[in-house]
């Protein structure tokens, strides 16, 4: 595991006054799960204030990271910024000097991924029948006509005999 520094802080030389942290972390380092679903674009920018309190070490500070993402309904893949304000974490026993932040950021941007992936809240989806974009242009197919969609039907032509 390759960890980046701007995320390990030493917690014995913990300034009084508090620390700050500001740069990009890759996916790579922050082990970001990825699928054909979602995926980090790009760097993952944070920018963190790292301070003694009585009860433990104090993480507070804004993270930015941009997604990329492909539709549930159109398959397109698109790209959702997630921006998270206001972060804060505290840790109350960390059996090693270092505290390392890599998990707390990772599953902060976990946390902001939407469960249901659109491209935008009135994607139309693709037809059942032909498998056109409908965002793109319409088919012109009948879509209630309830015969057998042509995407189904081509996976019935499918010859797995081998
Ligand atoms: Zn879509
Ligand atoms: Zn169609």
């Amino acid at each position: 595991m390759r960890n980046n520094p701007i995320l390990l802080v030493n917690v014995e030389n913990l300034p009084p006054e508090g620390l700050e942290r500001q740069g990009y972390v890759s996916a790579e380092e922050l082990e970001f799960p990825a699928d054909e679903r979602f995926s980090l674009a790009r760097e993952v920018h944070v920018d963190l204030f790292i301070s003694c309190v009585k009860k433990g070490i104090l993480c507070q500070g804004r993270i930015n990271a941009q997604l990329s993402c492909t539709c549930d309904r159109c398959l397109t893949s698109y790209h959702s910024a997630v921006a998270l304000s206001d972060i804060c974490h505290l840790f109350e026993d960390f059996a090693e000097d270092i505290l390392d932040l890599t998990y707390a950021v990772r599953e902060d941007i976990l946390l902001a991924v939407p469960q249901h992936n659109l491209c935008s809240t009135s994607c139309r989806g693709l037809c059942p029948m032909c498998g056109q974009n409908l965002n793109e242009h319409d088919c012109g197919c009948s879509r209630s006509s309830g015969e057998t969609p042509d995407v189904w039907r081509a996976l019935d032509q499918l010859d797995f005999s081998e």
